[in-house]
């Protein structure tokens, strides 16, 4: 008898006994990275001054023109911002922005900077513009959540998550050194770490890229602790904590929606 059909299961049967790598989306969602290029925000210092002094130089790099901003003079009994001049029209176009970070680039005061958050859509044109009273950071410094994004734990953690890298030109003097200002509601990030061990991965929030995509990797290239016995007991424990939390997510989200009922 033919048995040769059977080499066809054989993938199937390989798989059988390897880790997962399907993601219950979007209950369950990969870790993002600090510098995660996602929804705007316009930050406030930590005295709650807006940061945007209105020079404009955003919309000038900006390669795909999306953004359009007016400049005001402060007044002077109630100023806006520590500057002589405010950003008192601020508009970005997410039909035609790439999410390049140039504007981010080029501000000088790091008052436009990236969320996490990448999961918003719209069904008009409108709500596609995002204006001031949108992008600003609320009065507790966190990013107003519109009803049509979707905002999750730790999508807003350190909304100018994005940031300068810590070593300007690679100079290694400036390693280790806070590069931009203070920010409401999150203080002054820890400083990130260059090329040398001198960084704090907890602090920053960054992940080993091996972490992360441990489980794309060849066998070779899996660090020796978590392979055999020992790295199955370790990920049953991980999928374990992992399937607790989505279940605790649920039934928060589920709850939610009754009070909103
Ligand atoms: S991220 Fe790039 S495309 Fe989007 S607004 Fe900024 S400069 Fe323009
Ligand atoms: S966001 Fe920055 S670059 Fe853009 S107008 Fe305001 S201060 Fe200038």
């Amino acid at each position: 008898m033919e048995l040769g059909f059977l080499g066809g299961f054989k993938l199937t049967f390989e798989h059988l006994g390897r880790r997962r790598v399907t993601r219950q989306y979007p209950d369950e969602k990969k870790p993002k990275q600090p510098r995660q290029h996602g929804r705007h925000v316009l930050n406030r210092y930590e005295d709650g001054m807006e940061k945007c002094i209105g020079c404009e130089l955003c919309a000038g790099v900006c390669p795909a023109d999306c953004i359009y901003v007016r400049g005001h003079d402060n007044p002077p009994e109630h100023p806006v911002s520590p500057g002589e001049r405010y950003g008192y029209v601020y508009e970005i176009n997410y039909l035609r922005c790439i999410h390049c970070d140039l504007c981010v680039e080029a501000c000088p005061t790091e008052a436009i900077t990236e969320s996490k958050l990448f999961e918003f859509s719209f069904t008009n044109r409108a709500d596609a513009i995002y204006t001031r009273d949108e992008l600003l950071v609320g009065d507790d410094g966190r990013p107003r959540r519109l009803p049509w994004e979707d905002w999750r734990e730790g999508d807003d953690l350190h909304t100018s998550g994005w940031m300068r890298a810590t070593s300007p030109s690679g100079a290694a003097a400036f390693e280790g050194e806070v590069q931009w200002s203070g920010e409401l509601g999150y203080g002054v990030r820890v400083p990130e770490g260059g090329q040398s061990g001198r960084r704090d991965d907890e602090a920053t929030g960054t992940r080993l890229l091996r972490e992360v995509m441990e489980a794309h990797l060849v066998p070779d290239d899996i660090p020796f602790e978590h392979r055999g016995m020992r790295g199955r007991m370790e990920r049953a424990k991980e999928s374990a904590v992992k399937k607790r939390a989505r279940v605790l997510a649920a039934r928060r989200r589920r709850a939610e929606l009754k009070v909103d009922q």
